[in-house]
């Protein structure tokens, strides 16, 4: 084990050493937790389908081992070898982050149905496939944590956004469900319910926005954060990955089931 002694008592937890597989890890939020938990020594495996070498050359300079495997969290096979090759890669999964996710935008009567199956698989359906092939080595270990990025939609809706809204209300269930299941041991399960973060996958849709009403690209983003955030600002990919860092260490070991909203006080009206 990596914790730290004195007199045989342990005076600090660790989490070098461990090994930890954050899914959609090449952009945005899931490449700020890859990094963040690099800095505290943790080994990655990365997956995505963005610029896989610049994050993978991102996350080594923190000085640990990573991986990169190429699995589409739509494809229950592929998520299915992307558990076993972490297993096998690194001895242990011992952090799951479930945080691959797309977005489309339309009204229920115009929502293509390929996009809502798409949503549904990638944002809810691969956390339960991850978290099925990792459990029983967390579980056999006495050790694991896994932490889904949902968001204030896992909580409240928008418009325009059903598969997305249905998703992320899905997978703080699941979460739930986990951290009961698991209560006695030493896995948690949480949610992370992030309000606007200015990623790829938010810029399409600031692009989208300038786009129809005629505005430049800093009003977009303006007029976008400054309607549901009463902040007006955006929350960072960084402030999320500290969540994450203190969710898996010793202080969180009995924070169970919750969907921890960041978001700038978006959920508080
Ligand atoms: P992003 O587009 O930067 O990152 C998404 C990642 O998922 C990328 O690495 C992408 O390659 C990967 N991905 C997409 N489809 C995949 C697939 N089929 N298989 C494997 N990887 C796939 O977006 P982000 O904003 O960093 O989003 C990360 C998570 O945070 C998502 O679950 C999103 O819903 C959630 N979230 C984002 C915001 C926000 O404002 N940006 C707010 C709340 C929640």
């Amino acid at each position: 084990m990596h914790d730290i002694y004195l007199n045989s008592e342990k005076i600090m937890f660790s989490l070098k050493g461990k090994t930890a597989l954050v899914t959609g890890s090449t952009s945005g939020i899931g490449l700020a937790m890859a990094v963040a938990l690099a800095k505290q020594g943790v080994n990655i495996m990365a997956n995505g389908f963005g610029e896989k070498d610049a994050a993978i050359a991102l996350i080594k300079s923190c000085g640990v081992e990573v991986d990169y495997h190429g699995a589409d969290m739509s494809k229950p096979d592929q998520i299915e070898d992307l558990i076993k090759q972490t297993e096998k890669r690194f001895g242990a999964l011992d952090i799951l982050i479930n945080n691959a996710g797309i977005q489309h935008t339309a009204n229920v009567e115009d929502f293509p149905a390929d996009q809502w199956d798409a949503i549904i698989a990638i944002n809810l359906s691969s956390a339960f496939h991850t978290s099925h092939h990792a459990l029983p080595g967390m579980k056999k270990r006495n050790w694991g944590r896994i932490i889904n990025i949902a968001s204030v939609h896992g909580l409240v809706a928008s418009t325009q956004k059903a598969a997305y809204v249905a998703a992320k209300h899905g997978i703080i269930g699941l979460t739930k469900v986990i951290a009961l299941e698991n209560a006695k041991t030493g896995v948690t399960c949480n949610a992370i319910c992030p309000g606007w973060v200015l990623t790829p996958l938010v810029q399409k849709q600031v692009d989208a926005r300038a786009q129809r009403e005629g505005i430049s690209n800093e009003e977009a983003k303006n007029a976008l954060v400054s309607e549901k955030q009463p902040s007006g600002e955006f929350v960072s990919p960084e402030q999320l990955a500290a969540l994450a860092v203190f969710l898996c260490g010793p202080d969180a070991s009995e924070v169970r089931g919750v969907a921890w909203n960041m978001d700038g006080g978006w959920t508080a009206q």
